[in-house]
């Protein structure tokens, strides 16, 4: 083992946070050392301090154009919209007028905090009005008719001047126009945060009534804001107390935060002397930048227009790829940026894109890269050079083309693949020397994939066959076979009509060849009718020792078995097909199911009987059939639709919990680098893993072996007789090296760990 080297990172998600620019450090640490007094106190130190906070105000005020308005430090922004909307609701309360309904408008592409403050405000004062979204177009423009429509009953409207996930900007003269017009009273809140140096701002020539801005989006630390009131409106304290910043918000003040500050503004002041480039320069960094994801992922789709939108941000997504997927490899790449929106990280989809009614395919896998006005050149070209590196580890693990280069270095694949759409998977299976492959349960949204995959390692089909016809969604099988079996006879499943017939303990089964193995095809009628399994394995004459995997669709699945209910379902069936099973395969057959609703991978009927009382009882005789039929009718009966279309562990009392996994961390490392013993996995993917290679980015396991997620059931499969070894597994962040050994564990690897905050932390 060897330690991390570092390799710089390129930090391009400015619109979360920045990090604090070093002459703003600087000043903050000088405020914190020499600068520390209390700007309330009257002896020199404090003095000296309250100077030093009103030339930041007064810096504030000038580059902001307040004139006559407040400007007050807060804590951020999120507080200055507090402020705001405090201040704006509890004036129009006194106004309202009972039996009138009244409305408070939002931007649909808004901040969380902007509505979720303004459904808080709203029920604490009682105000009872309704809380409407406006609608936004294609280009995140706001809908300026719904607001003429909407605002002359509206007690106060918040909209955003720079979108956080788009870098989408509003024309403010013509929303003020289309407000004032139709109601010149109500309270204006415009949310500045991602505008503060990339867009220009002249406040008091406005009629906006709060404008709250957020220190860290702009190199300054966390922990200061600053919101501007207009003269003329309504204000009320957020925060009492000891009367700090003229009694408008209390509490003694953030003295390094206003010197960090200071720092940003004599910058965004004085352009001379400043590391802030210019709007001409942010925007030949973007040209640049989308010319190299443009070259790098031929079939990018850019989320916003460049015409309306900062130069700052772009937002992306790739067909094929989902956002995790990207994050994962531009992480590899040492390139920081993010998926839909930091603030709100566990969310799958980005509601600023369905506001602006993009696909949902774009919405689901957007990227955002953003950066801030001190991005240097070099930075931008090391960029550029990482996402060519990245996009090259793609095309070869074969998830990505390039005509130019059909290389031949590409490790080919051999074995099996597992393959998922959501819970749903797909199995390839690929004979390493004939080229031969087979492919079981196609979903539609991985035809390009699988496509690629096909052409990359110039593979050639041999059957393409779905376990049953899926209920739940329309398999891909069709489209797949016409374009690579189009001479093929088969069935409505895709088994090929040229099979072998053959005989096993008294069982008429058919069977085809891939390589040196064999596929049988076993009826497992149950979950529909003309369900079925496929046997694959090395010697027809001993299925219940060599047979490696057994595809068994939805007839028994991870922690429960399919459902019965459907028109053509049997559960009688399905016992006889259970009992089928378990007399051809080994209790150790890893079974691979169309479905893994948590995270899984495979199972075998030792495990699944373990913790499937019904699967148990059926399997040992502790069931009749009619005590089998009648349990599982209870069971279908509980269905979870919600979930899917399988019955769900959720059905069972006994456990699809997580177990407990032995967990390194980072002061682990030397006492592991020492042992003899310990074989360490690591299980992101190929790409990325190569990534960090070809980078010359040495990790701590940089003696592990490579076996990514969709290798995992052939791996398993291949160390049946290894289950006692220490493997340590290990990933980006820790969640996927957790998943893995919760799935090797409980299959029976009895010394599994993981390294607990993944290579993040521990590099
Ligand atoms: N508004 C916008 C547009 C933002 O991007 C953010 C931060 O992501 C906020 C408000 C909240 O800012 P703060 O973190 O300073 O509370």
């Amino acid at each position: 083992m060897s330690q991390a080297i570092h390799l710089s990172q390129i930090y391009l998600d400015a619109n979360a946070t920045t990090p604090v620019l070093p002459q703003a450090a600087q000043a903050a640490l000088t405020a914190m050392e020499d600068l520390f007094g209390n700007p309330s106190s009257s002896h020199i130190t404090g003095l000296k301090a309250k100077n030093m906070m009103e030339q930041t105000r007064q810096r504030a005020k000038t580059l902001l154009g307040t004139g006559k308005g407040k400007l007050i430090f807060t804590s951020g922004a999120t507080e200055g919209i507090q402020t705001g909307i405090l201040s704006g609701l509890i004036k129009a309360r006194e106004n309202i007028e009972p039996g009138k309904n009244y409305s408070i408008l939002y931007g649909a592409t808004e901040h969380k905090a902007v509505p979720n403050s303004l459904e808080h405000w709203n029920s604490i004062l009682g105000l009872n009005a309704e809380i409407k979204a406006i609608p936004v177009d294609s280009l995140g423009n706001l809908d300026l008719e719904f607001i003429a429509r909407e605002v002359p009953n509206a007690l106060m409207i918040c909209t955003m001047a720079v979108n956080n996930e788009t870098g989408v900007y509003q024309d403010l003269q013509r929303l003020e126009q289309t407000i004032r017009e139709h109601n010149a009273d109500t309270f204006w809140m415009v949310d500045c945060v991602q505008a503060l140096g990339k867009r220009p701002l002249k406040l008091s020539e406005t009629s906006i009534d709060y404008a709250p801005f957020s220190g860290h989006k702009l190199y300054a630390p966390k922990g200061i804001g600053f919101i501007y009131i207009r003269d003329s409106a309504p204000f009320t304290s957020f925060i009492a107390g000891g009367g700090q910043e003229g009694g408008l918000r209390s509490g003694t003040e953030n003295l390094p935060g206003f010197a960090a500050l200071n720092v940003i503004f004599e910058m965004l002041l004085d352009h001379e002397n400043s590391c802030f480039s210019t709007a001409e320069k942010l925007e030949q960094y973007r040209q640049q930048l989308v010319s190299s994801l443009t070259a790098a992922f031929p079939e990018i789709v850019f989320n916003h227009s460049f015409e309306n939108s900062v130069a700052t941000t772009l937002n992306f997504a790739v067909p094929g790829f989902s956002s995790k997927e990207l994050m994962d490899l531009f992480d590899a790449a040492n390139i920081r940026v993010s998926s839909g929106s930091a603030c709100s990280s566990k969310v799958t989809r980005s509601f600023v894109l369905d506001a602006m009614g993009l696909p949902a395919w774009q919405s689901e896998s957007a990227i955002r890269l953003s950066f801030g006005p001190a991005m240097t050149q070099t930075e931008v070209d090391e960029a550029c050079d990482r996402i060519q590196l990245a996009a090259s580890a793609l095309t070869h693990s074969c998830l990505m083309l390039d005509d130019t280069q059909l290389s031949d270095d590409r490790t080919p694949l051999d074995g099996l693949v597992q393959l998922r759409g959501g819970a749903s998977c797909t199995w390839i299976y690929a004979d390493l020397k004939t080229k031969q492959v087979l492919i079981i349960d196609p979903l539609p949204e991985l035809e390009k994939r699988i496509n690629t995959l096909l052409e990359c390692q110039q593979l050639a089909p041999i059957a393409i066959i779905d376990t049953h016809g899926h209920a739940d969604h329309i398999s891909g099988r069709v489209a797949l076979a016409q374009k690579h079996l189009k001479q093929q006879k088969c069935d409505h499943l895709g088994w090929p009509e040229s099979s072998a017939k053959i005989q096993i303990d008294g069982i008429a089964l058919d069977m085809i060849k891939l390589g040196e193995l064999s596929l049988v095809k076993v009826a497992s009628p149950g979950h529909t009718d003309d369900s079925i399994s496929l046997l694959l394995t090395s010697d027809i004459t001993k299925l219940k020792s060599s047979t490696h995997f057994a595809f068994c669709g939805d007839t028994v699945l991870m922690g429960s078995l399919g459902r019965t209910n459907f028109e053509s379902s049997s559960s009688n069936k399905m016992f006889h097909s259970l009992k089928q099973l378990e007399q051809l395969i080994g209790p150790n057959t890893l079974l691979c199911a169309s479905h893994d609703y948590n995270n899984e991978f495979t199972t075998s009927l030792m495990a699944e009987a373990a913790r499937n009382p019904l699967l148990e009882g059926a399997l040992n005789g502790k069931l009749s059939e009619a005590e089998f039929v009648t349990e599982k009718a209870h069971l279908d009966a509980n269905l979870n639709d919600e979930v899917g279309t399988e019955i769900m562990c959720g059905a069972y009392t006994t456990d699809c919990q997580k177990m407990a996994i032995k967990e390194y961390d980072a002061s682990n490392l030397q006492q592991l680098a020492q042992s003899e013993t310990i074989k360490w996995i690591d299980i992101r993917e190929p790409h990325e893993y190569a990534l960090q290679h070809s980078l010359g980015i040495k990790t701590m396991a940089s003696d592990s072996i490579n076996v990514p997620m969709t290798r995992l059931v052939q791996f398993i499969q291949q160390h049946q007789d290894d289950k006692s070894s220490e493997w340590v597994l290990v990933c980006r962040s820790g969640s996927r090296s957790l998943v893995v050994a919760q799935a090797m564990q409980r299959l029976g690897f009895s010394n599994i760990a993981h390294l607990k905050g993944g290579y993040a932390l521990s590099s």
